[in-house]
């Protein structure tokens, strides 16, 4: 699905934004969050200090509509102390990891505070209270099996037809990454709920089907 806007081309986040999305993938989810903003707002699971957000905002502020940007902000399994993408600069006074104020620092100097609405919470907690339907749903929290299958099954039903479920870190071969991400994949595309869009890289679209 598209429609009469005309393009505007993103500007990429700059290089102080952390994050783990490279700039091919976030032009993919500008480009589905362009292609679906008829139909809902966005939700992003998994925003970390906004680097994935920013994408998505720039389209969300463009095309009319908002990013909900849900993440409880203490880091997933990986980003804590000792763990393999810990940042000691995200700790905050009290010992704890903290991305929010980074996140926020970065959504205001992109100039989408308007755009982009946080959410500071788990996304299974809001899920519980969650009913409007969404144009797109990017899951990027954390990687384990048991909070990926989470995010799937609380957020998959919220997409509404033709809007896209996409899905960040998905790697088909155990050698190149953990298969939490792939599963869930696997899991969209026999549901019968949706049909596969693309792959750019590590990244998935499914198209939710019905009308
Ligand atoms: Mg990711």
């Amino acid at each position: 699905m598209t429609h009469n806007l005309p393009q505007i081309p993103p500007r990429p986040p700059g290089d102080d934004v952390r994050g783990f999305l490279p700039d091919h993938e976030g032009q993919q989810l500008f480009e589905w969050a362009r292609q679906v903003s008829p139909i809902g707002p966005l939700l992003e699971i998994g925003s970390y200090c906004g680097r994935s957000t920013i994408w998505l905002g720039q389209a969300a502020k463009a095309y009319d509509t908002v990013v909900f940007a849900l993440d409880h902000h203490r880091g997933s399994e990986e980003h804590q102390p000792g763990e393999s993408h810990h940042d000691e600069a995200l700790v905050d006074t009290t010992g704890r990891f903290d991305s929010f104020g980074e996140f926020r620092r970065n959504i205001a100097a992109a100039g989408l505070e308007d755009t982009v609405i946080p959410i500071v919470a788990s996304s299974e907690t809001v899920g519980l209270y969650w009913q409007g339907g969404l144009g797109m749903v990017f899951v990027d929290g954390g990687h384990s099996l048991d909070a990926a299958l989470a995010d799937y099954r609380t957020w998959a039903p919220h997409v509404l037809p033709g809007g896209i479920l996409a899905i960040h870190d998905v790697f088909p071969d155990p050698a190149d990454g953990g298969q939490a991400p792939f599963t869930i994949w696997q899991l969209a595309t026999q549901s019968g709920l949706f049909e596969p869009l693309a792959t750019e890289d590590t990244l998935r679209g499914l198209r939710r089907l019905g009308r």
